[in-house]
């Protein structure tokens, strides 16, 4: 089947999956459209969910990324609160939870994600996870309540961006992570440090290097007990550990499955079906490297390019240079590239003890990364030589 599609059927209405419908409209697609979408809200966007909407600064629909009207308008049918059970490819045909089959033509998958549960911890009335419109706002209408203290579990993105806005809401604040640093895993020790730093400075009380062994209470949670013996008492728990691709409905139906969807260097997953966003493993040639991106830029980049990809053969690998941001307090951290926790890092642009400054990551005589806390225009320049493949050498000399 490399005639071009007749039909496209979305599977995912989030960001991948929404960029991908527009992008079908925007190269002039005029086939049938169908998004269709586990959750009841039309697509939305997530990073305000652990900043602006848990704060209480944003109301919800703030973050709608599009409505009903505007989805009509573009002739895209938005079939949600309707979640993808099984795929048949042989029979190109979709099962629907409740058991309707539809037919399609072209298939884009983009399911994301979904948080990591401590186990045995899901019933507990005050344990969250945040991933979700409605995750988030169980979370804030606890964080509304006055809690005497919020324990967050893990520093990754999600820990560190939460336990941001809850000491902006003026609550006492807990962080525990496993490993020594928060970030350590994306940043490497060094500037996961900073990050510890600038928690401690606004008070949270930052455990590193503990694990959690036991999340307790009665009809609501009372405290964590820690792997070092200590406890400590919480109200409220956020548990940010991580997320597991949402991939359980492609089982048995022949498409390569590894960590996500395995692709094609142009996110083909099969002949006529694609893959985009959170939930797409592929390999990036300007990396020499299979990858997956959990971030905003990404999805929405992939979903455009996997359109693409659908409509015309010819189009090409998808080869960006990863990139995101994250709000913590008043600092905008944003990383560009591809770095390992092991890569030289040198900083090339104001200092670490402002909390003001761009570093860059080298490894094996090339740049590959970025860093800048409150500093956009370095992190975008140094992107740009990543993409170029240049030198750590050329990078360092460069005079940004
Ligand atoms: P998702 O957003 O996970 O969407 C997948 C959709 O598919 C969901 O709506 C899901 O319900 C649906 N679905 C799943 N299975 C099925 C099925 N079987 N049938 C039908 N539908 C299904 N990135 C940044 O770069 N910067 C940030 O500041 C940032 N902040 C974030 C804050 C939060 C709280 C979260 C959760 C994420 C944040 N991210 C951020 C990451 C970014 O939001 C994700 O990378 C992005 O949402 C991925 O988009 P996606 O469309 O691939 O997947
Ligand atoms: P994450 O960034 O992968 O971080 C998870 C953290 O939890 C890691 O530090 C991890 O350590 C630790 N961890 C794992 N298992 C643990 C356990 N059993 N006990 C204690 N700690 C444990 O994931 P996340 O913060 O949960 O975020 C979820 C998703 O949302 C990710 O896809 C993330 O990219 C996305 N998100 C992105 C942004 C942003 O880009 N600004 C903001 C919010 C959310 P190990 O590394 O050792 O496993």
């Amino acid at each position: 089947m490399t005639a071009a599609p007749s039909a496209v059927t979305i599977v995912g209405a989030s960001l991948a999956g929404l960029n991908a419908a527009e992008a079908l409209r925007r190269e002039g697609f005029d086939g049938p459209v169908t998004l269709i979408g586990a959750e009841d809200h039309p697509p939305y966007d997530r990073p305000p969910l652990s900043k602006q909407v848990l704060a209480g600064d944003w109301e919800p629909d703030r973050a709608a990324l599009t409505d009903a009207e505007e989805l009509a308008a573009d002739g895209i049918e938005a079939r949600l609160g309707v979640r993808a059970a099984a795929l048949d490819l042989a029979a190109r045909e979709l099962t629907l939870d409740g058991g309707e089959t539809v037919a399609f033509d072209s298939l884009v998958i983009a399911t994301g994600a979904r948080c990591r549960t401590l186990a045995g911890t899901e019933e507990l009335a005050g344990v969250h996870v945040l991933r979700s419109l409605d995750d988030c706002l169980a979370l804030r209408a606890d964080l509304e309540a006055a809690p005497q203290r919020v324990v967050v579990v893990g520093a990754g993105f999600i820990g560190a961006e939460v336990a941001a806005t809850a000491r902006g809401r003026g609550l006492e604040v807990t962080l525990v992570e496993a490993l020594p640093t928060p970030l350590g895993r994306v940043l490497g020790d060094e500037m996961g440090r900073v990050c510890a730093e600038v928690h401690r400075d606004h008070g949270v009380d930052l455990r590193t290097g503990v694990g959690v062994d036991a999340v307790e209470g009665g009809d609501r949670v009372q405290r964590v007990r820690l792997s070092d013996g200590s406890s400590v008492d919480a109200d409220v728990v956020v548990v940010g550990i991580g997320v597991i691709c949402n991939t359980e409905w492609l089982e048995g139906s022949g498409l390569s499955i590894d960590d996500g969807v395995v692709c094609d260097a142009t996110c083909l997953a099969a002949e006529g079906v694609v893959a985009a966003g959170d939930v797409a493993r592929w390999p990036n040639e300007l990396f020499g490297e299979t990858m997956r991106v959990e971030h905003w830029d990404n999805a929405a980049q992939q979903g455009a390019h996997a359109a693409r990809r659908l409509l015309d053969p010819a189009v090409g690998p998808f080869t960006p240079v990863p990139w995101f941001w994250s709000d913590q307090y008043d600092r905008k951290i944003q990383l560009a590239g591809r770095v390992r926790p092991d890569d030289e890092v040198r900083v090339v642009a104001g200092s670490v003890e402002e909390r003001r400054f761009a570093a860059i990551y080298g490894r094996a005589g090339r740049i590959t990364g970025v860093l800048g806390f409150n500093r956009p225009r370095h992190v975008m320049r140094y992107r740009a030589m990543i993409e170029q493949r240049a030198s750590f050498q050329e990078a360092l000399a460069a005079n940004f």
